[in-house]
This record gives structure tokens, C-alpha cells and sequence, in this order.
């Protein structure tokens, strides 16, 4: 077993998760973060059945996932006319043997924070401290360049370095110097939580709108037992022309209503008040529609990229937090096999890197909600029955080939083999 610890960059979704795999297969690490304090910052994401069937394996459970979201029962496309373009059951009444749930980011990350510190001890996440490079060293191992919160720096030795330090990845910058800047899609998203009475079946993730105007929603908590509230995270979106590009406006800003909600004036219906679920938000927040353009890899030698450090996308197929989860699964799996070792990230690279840059070109021809480009090509966006339009058959074939690429055909994740098998341990060099 190795002596150096993995030094992992970025206490996120994605660093949390990977810490928590490494101590599972017996690997130590430690989590370097910028932030100086453990906040529950964020709206709502989606775990997908394959981020929830790792998590299981984790022994994150149905009852510390009940405390921070709840699993969702079905998706569903509607159109302007408030007819449904499309809807289909989610997790295990969709087949899954693991239910999807959809919960409040934030007290996912306190969550994963929490088992961190029960399980590895609160010193493995060292709190204000920024990666701002990292040196490959002789013995094959590398340092991380750690800049810490009252402007001192350290370097760090350790036997890997995992780049988890999101969308504006510092690791990925210095592995990858020529990337393009932040590719940004021409979309401005509002994002923000509502208390309201949830709809349909209770746990609905409803997309409304057309392919350049539109509202998704879905309920983020149990309901309030007393009132019969949910926290309803909504993501209000529209197309611009804008040639000067999302720059002029920050990454999560906080904004007031005002600024937004007259784009959905008179999106009304008998079954939903759009104006008054944007109305009666607690917050809201601007969030452009940015990604990054795939890079041919994820890793130079002793460093690897996960998580939006590696595949920043848009969050249209609602997998950015999933497949982070996923990366840190299939790099623990690596490991299990290679060792804790550079040929460990080469292998997680060869796994991963070329399909999910795919999943993220995928995701900017607007993943599953390409059915509403489809229905305007075909009828400008006005219809009756939606199947004169698009056949029931050519929807379903649609949804079957996003979730294919997304690693969440039903059979196939069914019958995978757990990513790291109960008891695995990394066995000693
Ligand atoms: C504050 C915040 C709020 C978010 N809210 C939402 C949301 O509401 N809905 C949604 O769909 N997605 C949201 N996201 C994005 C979402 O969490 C990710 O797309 C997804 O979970 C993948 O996780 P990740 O760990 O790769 O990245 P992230 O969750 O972005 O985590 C990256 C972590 O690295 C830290 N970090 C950054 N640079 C450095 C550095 N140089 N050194 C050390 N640490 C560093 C950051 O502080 C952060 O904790 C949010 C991200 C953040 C950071």
C-alpha cells in the first residue's frame, strides 16, 4: 500500500465522492477546498439510478437520501398549449432496480461533508485551501501548489492528484493550457426553490415551453406533513441574441424576480401559475448555459480530471452531479485493478473520457429536451395531438438512445456487476 495519500483538488459533489471510494477501497487521501467554510450552497440536481446504485454501494441510503430530496416518479415534456409532448416514469417504477432522486445540491454536499468527516475524520478535508497547480515529481508521484486562505502556499506531496475542482478547474487549466475559454450556448437559466403543492404525480419533473423558452420544475423535498408543501426547484430559461455572451453577468448571481419574470407573463394554466411560483421564490439565482469543449484527455500521468473539471455540461440530461459520482466509482475500480498508480488513471481515461465527451456534445443538441426542437422543426411549435407529430414509437426511440449514451439503459445498468465489488480492497504494492 502506498504511504502518499491521493491529494484530491475540490471538496464538491465530485471530490466528496471519490474521497469517500478511496477510504472504502482502503486508499488514503485528503480533499483540498477552496471555500473556508462547509456551505449548502446550490438549487436542485437530479441522481440518476447509476449515481444512486453507487451511492448504496457506498452505504448512502434510501434514509440519509429521504433527508435531503426525494426520488422522483416521473419526467414529462409539455407544450405551450399544456398538452404533454412526452412523459415517462422515473427509477424504479421506470424499471431501475434504484430509485432517481432529485434533491437540494447543497444538503447533498453537507451530507457527503458529514460521511467524510464520520468516516476518514475531519482532517481530510483541508478547508480554505486552493490548488493553483500542481509539479510531477521524480519518484513518479506529484505535488499539488496549495494557496491557502490567508495567502501563504504550501506544496504538497502525494501519490496521485485528482483535479475535482470544477467548471473553472485550475488542474485543468495547467494540464490543458490552449483550452478554449468557457464555451457559453446562447441560454440564460434563472434558477431558484418555491414552496408550493407539488403536481401531477407529487415527484414530476415537468419540462414546459418550446426549445427556446421554457420552465422545468420538480419538487426537491418530501412534503411539509402540516401544510403539504414541497420545495419546488425551477430553472426559468430563455434563448438570446446576445453577441456579447454570458461575461457580462456572473456565474450564480444572485437576482431578484423582477429581473426575469416577465418572460413567462401569462404562463398560466388551470393545473400551474407559473408568475406566482416565480412570485413567491425564496431565491433565485442567473446561471448562463455554459459547458466546455471535450479535451482529448483526462489525465497526464500521476493527474486525473473529474467531474465538471473533466466534463463541465449543460444540464439538460440533468447527469452533471450523476456522472461525477460515477467518474469517482470507475476511478476506484481503476485503482482496484492498476493499483494506485498513473496505469490506474489511464485506464479510468480510456473508460471514460471519449464517451462522456460525447455525452456533452449530446447535451448541448439539448439532450432530451431535443424533442422540442423536433416538434418545432415539425410544426413551429403548434400542436393538437402530439403524435401526428412525432410518433409514439420515434419519442420512445428518442429517450432509448439519450439514456443509452447516458449509461442508464434500464437492462444494462440492471444486470452491470457493482462498479467496486462489496469488500474490494486495493491490495498492498
Ligand atoms: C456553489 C455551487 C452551487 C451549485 N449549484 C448547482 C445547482 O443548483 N444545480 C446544479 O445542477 N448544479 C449546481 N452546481 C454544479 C454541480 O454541483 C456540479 O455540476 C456537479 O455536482 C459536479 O460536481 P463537481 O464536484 O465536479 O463540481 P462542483 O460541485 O462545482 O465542486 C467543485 C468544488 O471545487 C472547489 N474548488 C474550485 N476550485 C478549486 C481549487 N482551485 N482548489 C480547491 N478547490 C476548488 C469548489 O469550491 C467546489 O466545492 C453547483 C456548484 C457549486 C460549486
Amino acid at each position: 500500500m502506498t504511504e502518499k495519500p491521493v491529494l484530491i483538488a475540490g471538496g464538491g459533489i465530485g471530490g466528496l465522492a471519490a474521497a469517500l471510494t478511496l477510504h472504502q477501497i482502503g486508499v488514503p487521501c485528503v480533499v483540498f477546498e477552496a471555500v473556508r467554510e462547509m456551505r449548502p450552497l446550490g438549487v436542485g440536481v437530479n441522481l440518476q439510478p447509476n449515481a444512486v446504485r453507487e451511492f448504496t454501494d457506498l452505504g448512502i441510503g434510501k434514509a440519509d437520501l429521504d433527508r435531503v430530496g426525494l426520488p422522483a416518479r416521473e419526467w414529462a415534456l409539455v407544450g405551450l398549449n399544456g398538452n404533454d409532448v412526452y412523459a415517462e416514469p422515473r427509477g424504479q417504477l421506470a424499471g431501475y432496480e434504484w430509485p432517481q432522486y432529485a434533491v437540494h445540491r447543497g444538503e447533498l454536499h453537507m451530507l457527503l461533508y458529514e460521511k467524510v468527516v464520520e468516516r476518514i475524520g475531519a482532517d481530510a478535508v483541508k478547508l480554505g485551501s486552493r490548488v493553483t497547480g500542481y509539479r510531477k515529481t521524480t519518484d513518479g508521484g506529484v505535488s499539488a501548489l496549495v494557496e491557502q486562505a490567508d495567502g501563504s502556499t504550501t506544496e504538497v506531496h502525494g501519490a496521485l492528484l485528482i483535479g475535482a475542482d470544477g467548471i473553472h478547474s485550475a488542474v485543468r487549466a495547467q494540464m490543458h493550457p490552449d483550452q478554449p475559454p468557457i464555451h457559453w450556448g446562447g441560454a440564460i437559466m434563472w434558477r431558484g426553490t418555491t414552496w408550493a403543492k407539488p403536481i401531477r404525480t407529487g415527484a414530476s419533473f415537468v419540462g414546459l415551453g418550446t426549445h427556446r423558452q421554457r420552465v422545468v420544475f420538480y419538487p426537491i423535498s418530501h412534503p411539509d406533513p402540516r401544510t403539504g408543501l414541497s420545495m419546488i426547484n425551477w430553472i426559468a430559461e430563455v434563448t438570446v441574441d446576445n453577441a456579447e455572451g454570458w461575461q457580462q453577468s456572473g456565474w450564480f448571481r444572485p437576482v431578484s424576480i423582477e429581473e426575469f419574470a416577465h418572460h413567462f407573463d401569462g404562463w398560466t394554466w388551470d393545473w400551474l401559475d407559473v408568475p406566482k411560483l416565480l412570485a413567491e421564490a425564496d431565491c433565485a439565482f442567473e446561471n448562463p448555459m455554459i459547458d466546455r469543449d471535450p479535451i482529448p484527455t483526462w489525465v497526464d500521468g500521476p493527474v486525473a480530471l473529474l467531474g465538471d473539471a473533466a466534463h463541465a455540461m449543460y444540464p439538460t440530461g440533468s447527469n452533471g452531479a450523476s456522472q461525477a459520482i460515477v467518474d469517482a466509482r470507475v476511478l476506484g475500480a481503476a485503482m482496484l485493478e492498476h493499483g494506485v498508480k498513473p496505469a490506474a488513471l489511464a485506464a479510468y481515461d480510456a473508460r471514460l473520457c471519449g464517451p462522456i465527451s460525447q455525452l456533452v456534445l449530446r447535451n448541448r443538441g439539448a439532450g432530451p429536451f431535443g424533442l422540442l426542437n423536433l416538434v418545432d422543426e415539425r410544426c413551429g411549435g403548434t400542436f393538437d395531438n402530439i403524435d401526428d407529430i412525432i410518433p409514439p414509437r420515434e419519442r420512445a426511440a428518442f429517450m432509448a438512445g439519450y439514456k443509452a449514451a447516458a449509461g442508464l439503459a434500464i437492462e444494462a445498468l440492471n444486470k452491470a456487476p457493482p462498479t467496486i465489488p462489496h469488500g474490494a480492497r486495493v491490495r498492498a504494492v
